[in-house]
């Protein structure tokens, strides 16, 4: 079962409200989305339109229909942007008199406004990425307000330390807000990805001028409305829609941000990282791609590791950075492991993202589209074995690819190396458990892994072996708001959620007063 922040998939008992089963779960429908209200940009709780007057069209991946215009932040837009946060993070700003008790308090109204028009946000969120509705109302909804809750909680809980230092002096720490927050999110869970940016900023006193994706943008502008009505003041939250080599480019190298936050491909993050250096030194957390390895050996509960590898290497339509895309499976349950992989593969249901049945969508955009295929090509060429999938689904209408299983894969192919981002497994067989461990470490990423096997003893001196920022054991894709996330090596730089993430939106401060006596 995928699980991100806690939800469950299906999360029936969530649905229901009763958590005891009295007859059919009732599950909720998407609405229908008249018009779209908010396509400007968000600036000083006002709405823009573009200084050049540029718009750019969002697009519904399921159908290509064009869903609406929306306005083009370009740099003069993230100027302004910059001077309404700068403005509302300057010392004796409202925001920055406001004590951190009704800092936690707005947020927590931010998560009740987030929940109250949680269907509305699922169906834009579906509409515009094509993830399946039930897949956007319980994993990216669930998951986004509970990330505002849990920073809520955080707000008024910041703090320093009183250090015993040699002189008789009294010296201490202050956890201070960074300033002003830049924020670059990707498409594929672009509100979950907001709020892991935007709650802990907030919680800790910062403001942000936050881009989200070009092919995503309307949910992000949605919580601008929300913004706005919880009461936050002007300034504090600056949404930018637009493109990343403008709008992004722009925020990167602004001399008026303090710090900036990534998520999305690596070749860009080094982009960022390049330009942070090279204008104001901002600081810099990036959260990149990876080439996840599992680890399933032969005493593992099979059946579960299936289930769980599957949805690490499907959920999203493969479009996730956690995927699992390097699954290793010990030599005596293989071929097993390997049919049960097909079996389970073939059995996914592709379609309309909008009907609740679908757990399958279309990639987000043709250029992803044909970046998959080609790779689906290259595995084929260098002679991977295709064991179903491969090609287009719903007979090549939209953007839809069939769940692919690669067997028979080396290490050194295409596949096995480069971040697919589609829903393409490969499958390895192992002899041992330290060669395991070297080929799973074998990658220029390290962001997840994971370990199926009954032994707690193999379970823990694998997860000690593995590089990468989190293990998951018997499990896949469970990510909650309170444990941390992040890459080792080149899937980033620093760590998002959790207590951790506080540590990359604060500067610490030492205070040393010099006593005159000591008793
Ligand atoms: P991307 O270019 O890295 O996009 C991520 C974000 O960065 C978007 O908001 C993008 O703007 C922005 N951006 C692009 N160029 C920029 C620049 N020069 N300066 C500042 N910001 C910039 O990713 P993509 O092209 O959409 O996808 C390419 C590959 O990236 C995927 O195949 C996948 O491997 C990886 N990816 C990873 C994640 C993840 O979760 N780690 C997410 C998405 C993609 P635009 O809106 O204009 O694109
Ligand atoms: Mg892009």
């Amino acid at each position: 079962m995928a699980q991100i922040n806690g939800a469950t998939e299906n999360g029936l008992s969530g649905a229901a409200g009763t958590g005891v089963s009295r007859g059919p779960p009732v599950l909720p429908q998407p609405v229908r989305v008249q018009e779209i209200l908010n396509t400007k940009i968000f600036i000083n709780n006002e709405w823009h339109t573009s200084i050049k007057g540029k718009t750019f069209p969002t697009f519904n991946p399921a159908t290509g229909a064009k869903i609406c215009d929306v306005q083009e932040a370009d740099k003069a837009d993230i100027d302004k942007a910059v001077s309404a946060a700068r403005a509302a993070a300057q010392r004796g700003s409202p925001w920055r008199r406001m004590d951190a008790s009704s800092r936690g308090r707005m947020l927590t109204r931010l998560a009740d406004l987030v929940e109250r028009d949680r269907t509305m946000l699922a169906t834009l969120e579906t509409m515009d990425t094509g993830k399946p509705f039930l897949q956007s109302f319980f994993i990216d909804l669930d998951g986004s307000i509970k990330t505002l809750r849990y920073y809520a909680g955080w707000a008024d809980k910041i703090h320093g330390k009183s250090l015993p230092v040699d002189e008789s002096v009294l010296c201490f720490t202050k956890h201070e807000p960074v300033g002003v927050c830049g924020a670059i999110i990707p498409w594929n869970f672009p509100l979950l990805m907001f709020m892991w940016k935007l709650a802990p900023a907030l919680s800790c006193g910062n403001t942000v001028v936050i881009k989200p994706a070009e092919q995503t943008p309307l949910t992000a502008l949605h919580i601008g409305a929300l913004v706005k009505e919880a009461g936050f003041p002007p300034g504090v939250v600056n949404i930018v829609p637009g493109f990343g080599p403008s709008a992004g480019a722009a925020i990167a190298g602004h001399m008026g941000i303090d710090k900036v936050a990534f998520t999305g491909s690596t070749q860009v993050g080094q982009l960022i990282k390049a330009t942070a250096a090279s204008s104001n030194l901002k600081r810099v957390s990036l959260e990149l791609g990876g080439k996840n390895p599992c680890i399933v050996f032969a005493d593992a509960d099979l059946q579960l590791a299936v289930e769980e590898t599957q949805k690490g290497s499907f959920y999203n339509a493969g479009q996730c950075c956690t995927a699992a895309s390097r699954i290793f499976v010990e030599e005596s349950v293989y071929e097993e492991f390997v049919r049960l992989s097909v079996e389970s593969a073939k059995s996914i249901v592709i379609g309309d993202p909008l009907d609740p049945r679908t757990t399958h969508g279309p990639q987000i955009d043709r250029k992803q589209y044909d970046k998959i295929v080609a790779l689906i090509e290259s595995g084929k060429k260098e002679g991977a074995r295709l064991e179903c999938g491969g090609g287009a689904a719903l007979d090549g209408t939209g953007l839809f690819l069939q769940p692919t299983v690669f067997t028979g894969v080396q290490d050194h192919m295409r596949i096995a190396t480069e971040e697919i981002f589609g829903p393409v497994q490969c499958i390895f067989s192992f002899k041992s458990q330290q060669e395991a461990v070297e080929r799973a470490n074998s990658s220029e990423y390290g962001l997840v892994s994971a370990v199926f096997t009954r032994s707690m003893d193999r379970a823990l001196t694998v997860s000690a072996a593995l590089e990468t920022g989190t293990v998951w054991v018997n499990c896949y894709n469970a990510l909650h708001a309170q444990a941390p996330f992040g890459g080792y090596k080149m899937s980033g730089n620093g760590r998002e959620l959790g207590e951790y993430a506080l540590a990359e939106y604060t500067e610490v401060k030492a205070v040393t007063i010099k006593l005159s006596e000591t008793l």
